[in-house]
């Protein structure tokens, strides 16, 4: 879903919410769907104009193959498919896209050690009785390359990600990196380009073994101990020179694009000033999804506990799990288990 979907035109308008969720990917969306059915007034803040997160601005037309109930679903189905849920779930959320969360702040308390928090966007200031955080890796950037050639060639057949792969159809690629991005990217392109290149810097993949194992079997060619040295052009990319980095032996490919899937450097931005205990570049919460402030929870990427996994699947867990405590905190001696949808969804139509 694109372009604004701003249903209130004054952000400060002053209703009080029970839940403020804080980022519109695959676990905010989750989680506006369980506020709903614990009948939470819900607002939700994306400061994307899109919903979906990093699926949708990282790899909408990727395949995933590891979300639960669907053998294979494509990024931005699985996200057309939240948001449907989500708003047939709560349909009485107020959606804010556009507006990004600057600032959180502990205000009077409604009960003893129960504050109400005011949460501050570059557009307004919201009132709410708690707070998800579902930022995901805050404000994420993909980690640039320096290398001759790069910066100046950036968008004229250098990218960071693959948004739209028929744009390489025909096309000779170099994708540089060995982890879930660069493996991910290789395999969208190789049905779709004229030959796929892979270097990789190590001998070893940091990527899941199945999807290495699909890389193994797509075509792509893979250069293991390989780095890029430099890329080279006019107006666009025309070619590149890699070496091996045990012999420092150079190649040149000519090519017609390169992706570079080295990663994405996490800027956790704002959140660093609301006092929530940090773990790193995420937040640290207990078993229940909370933070050390009363009231605010996370879910998701910026959530963090040992054995803590980054991916959808665990997200949505996450969400369920801080919605349905948030609900049992709000209303003592409410129960936390939410009882069975079918039950709850029907009732509140
Ligand atoms: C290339 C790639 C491939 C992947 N493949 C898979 C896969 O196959 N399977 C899998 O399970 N996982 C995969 N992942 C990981 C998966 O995308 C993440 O685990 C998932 O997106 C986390 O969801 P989230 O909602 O917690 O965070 P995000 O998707 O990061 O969403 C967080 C949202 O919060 C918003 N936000 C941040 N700060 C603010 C703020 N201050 N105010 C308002 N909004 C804010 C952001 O704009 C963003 O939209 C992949 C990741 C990448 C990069």
């Amino acid at each position: 879903m694109n372009g604004t979907d701003n249903r209130q035109e004054d952000p400060s308008a002053g209703q009080l919410f029970d839940t403020a969720i804080i980022g519109g990917g695959p676990t905010g969306l989750f989680a506006m769907f369980y506020a709903g059915m614990r009948q939470m007034r819900t607002l939700l803040v994306e400061s994307q104009p899109f919903l979906g997160g990093q699926l949708t601005a990282l790899y909408p037309e990727k395949e995933i193959y590891d979300v639960a109930g669907f053998p294979r679903v494509q990024a931005a189905e699985l996200v057309e498919n939240l948001v449907e849920q989500a708003r047939a779930g709560n349909p009485d959320a107020v959606l804010r896209l556009a507006e990004r969360v600057t600032g959180l702040a502990a205000g009077e308390e409604e009960a003893p050690g129960r504050p109400l928090w005011t949460l501050h966007t570059d557009q307004g200031q919201y009132l709410t009785r708690s707070v998800l955080i579902c930022a995901g890796i805050g404000a994420f950037s993909p980690k640039r390359m320096d290398q001759p050639g790069v910066r100046e060639l950036e968008g004229r057949g250098i990218e960071y990600t693959v948004r739209n792969k028929e744009a390489y159809r025909g096309k000779r690629v170099l994708v540089v990196g060995g982890g879930d991005s660069a493996v991910d990217f290789a395999l969208m392109l190789a049905p779709v380009a004229a030959r796929v290149t892979l270097i990789h810097r190590r001998g070893e993949f940091r990527a899941q073994e199945e999807s290495v194992q699909r890389l193994r079997q797509s075509g792509t060619e893979i250069r293991l101990f390989h780095e890029l040295r430099r890329v080279e052009g006019e107006n666009r990319v025309t070619g590149a020179v890699i070496y091996d980095n045990r012999t420092q032996e150079e190649s040149r490919l000519d090519l017609d694009a390169v992706v570079i899937g080295t990663g994405f450097a996490a800027n956790l931005g704002p959140i660093r000033d609301w006092g929530v205990e940090l773990e790193g570049n995420q937040i640290r919460v207990n078993s229940r999804g909370e933070t050390n402030l009363p009231g605010i929870y996370a879910a998701g990427d910026i959530c963090t506990y040992p054995g803590k996994l980054r991916l959808i699947a665990t997200g949505f867990g996450e969400a369920a799990t801080a919605v349905n405590n948030a609900k049992a905190y709000l209303e003592p001696g409410t129960a936390a288990f939410p009882g069975h949808s079918s039950e709850k969804v029907v009732k509140a139509r």
